[in-house]
């Protein structure tokens, strides 16, 4: 297979001098780039720069000491021209309206990517999970469920996990919302418990997409992924699993973190004794036979593969010189800024996008979902072949984009989930 291009110079809408690190203007540059090369109409980028439905609420919820805490919530819909929307659920203090709208928007993108039926979505809570009980979080859910009703449902919006939430949140959204219904509705949420409905390989399903996307970046860039170091910040669903299946690819994990910082071992981390480490002790660090780094150090090692598997806005103009990785997976979603982009491709480090990088946790949604409507289930060894088979597709045809265009990945990847979205919304045409 050719290698990839150098990416010819992109036009970026210029921004203020200092990086504007605003998750929703960054996905508007984004967008911005891609509406060019496909030279759009403007009524168009009109409609798909900004989101279709956006819902504010307020969650008030009884904590354990009996007192009342009223915490916001938020539910964004950004585009449902190709299916309903789809995206996760986000509990963090630093959740925003614009965060939400930016990750909705970058959903989008990522199910056209891979070409499954969904638009992009989002929802986040305004809250530090980390400080409230296992009891007072399912009455938080509880509320904020029943609060963004109206959107929800299997053919209109179906949220899944993303930071700080898991299945056990999915299972609380998925019997409120049932239990307001009067039926089973299996298909409202992905991500859930096997027992109701959930599906083989959802857990592992983002790193196991990431892992196989490095893959086929590693064969473009003729590197091998048998013996490559690996860092990985964020120790989380995606960031502990994608260590466990780069292991088993036999590269060598040498550092992780999480948001109390990192650790490193030349040697290489046992990505399941650091798992047991960390439910033991809450945090990576101080894991034994391996040294502190922080979070910082472990962004601009040198390694061969760096994985941002954490939060947006890690990889900017005060850091990306330093980056030595000789390629950056998008674990994370919105981990790079656009001028951090185009210097790593000036400095020829190839970045797999975040929406082709961890595509795979919505495509196993999509599985989801599908055996759910069917009450149909399929074997794991089902689940990851087809998968595999449509994030290789997805990373071929990204790839191809890309070298058509002369641009880097991440372009190609959005002139090619743009143009998949422009091209529904003007085939429907306009209501009314
Ligand atoms: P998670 O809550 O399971 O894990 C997040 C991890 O990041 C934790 O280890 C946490 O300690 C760490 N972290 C938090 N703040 C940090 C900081 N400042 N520095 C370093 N580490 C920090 O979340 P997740 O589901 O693994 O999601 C991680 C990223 O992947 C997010 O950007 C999310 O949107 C994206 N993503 C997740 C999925 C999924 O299926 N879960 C799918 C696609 C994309």
């Amino acid at each position: 297979m050719a290698s990839i291009p150098k990416a010819a110079p992109q036009p970026i809408p210029r921004i203020a001098p200092r990086e504007d690190l605003n998750p929703l203007r960054i996905a508007q540059i984004q967008f911005d780039i891609a509406a060019e090369y496909l030279k759009l109409d403007p009524g168009i980028r009109q409609i798909l720069r900004t989101p279709k439905r956006v819902l504010e609420v307020s969650v008030p919820t009884k904590m354990d000491n009996g007192q009342i805490k009223v915490f916001t919530g938020y539910r964004v819909q950004h585009n449902v021209s190709r299916g309903p929307a789809k995206g996760g659920l986000r509990y963090h203090p630093n959740v925003t309206l614009d965060e939400v709208k930016a990750l909705a928007t970058w959903m989008t993108w990522k199910t056209a990517t891979v070409n499954i039926p969904y638009g992009g979505g989002k929802g986040g809570v305004i809250c530090d999970p980390k400080r409230m009980t296992k009891s007072e979080l399912e009455r938080m859910t509880r509320r904020y469920t029943s609060e963004i009703l109206p959107l929800i449902g299997p053919e209109q919006d179906i949220p899944a996990p993303d930071v700080y939430t898991d299945a056990q949140t999915m299972a609380w959204i998925m019997d409120t919302y049932s239990m307001t219904k009067g039926y089973s509705a299996l298909g409202v949420v992905t991500g859930k418990p096997l027992s109701i409905g959930g599906s083989e390989g959802r857990t592992e399903a983002t790193a196991r997409g990431c892992v196989v996307a490095t893959e086929e970046a590693c064969k473009t860039k003729k590197m091998s992924l048998r013996g490559a170091t690996v860092a990985i910040q964020g120790f989380g669903n995606v960031g502990s699993l994608a260590a466990r299946l780069f292991t088993e690819k036999k590269a060598r994990v040498v550092a992780i973190s999480d948001s109390r910082g990192g650790v490193f071992n030349s040697r290489g981390i046992d990505p399941l004794k650091a798992m047991r480490y960390k439910e033991r002790s809450g945090t990576v660090v101080g894991m034994p036979g391996t040294s502190r780094i922080s979070n910082d150090d472990l962004l601009t090692m040198k390694c061969d593969i760096l994985v941002p598997a954490a939060l947006e806005n890690v990889i900017t103009l005060n850091n990306v010189e330093q980056i030595k990785a000789k390629m950056v997976v998008e674990g994370a979603n919105g981990p790079t800024t656009p001028h951090a982009d185009e210097v790593l491709a000036r400095k020829g480090i190839l970045l797999l996008p975040d929406i082709l990088a961890n595509a795979g946790g919505v495509t196993v949604s999509y599985f989801e979902w599908v055996q759910d409507l069917q009450s149909f289930f399929w074997s794991e060894a089902e689940v990851n072949t087809k998968l595999e088979s449509v994030m290789r597709r997805a990373f071929q045809q990204v790839h191809d984009m890309a070298r058509k265009h002369r641009a880097h990945l991440r372009t190609g990847a959005y002139v090619l989930a743009v143009g998949r979205v422009a091209d529904a919304t003007l085939v429907r045409g306009l209501f009314p």
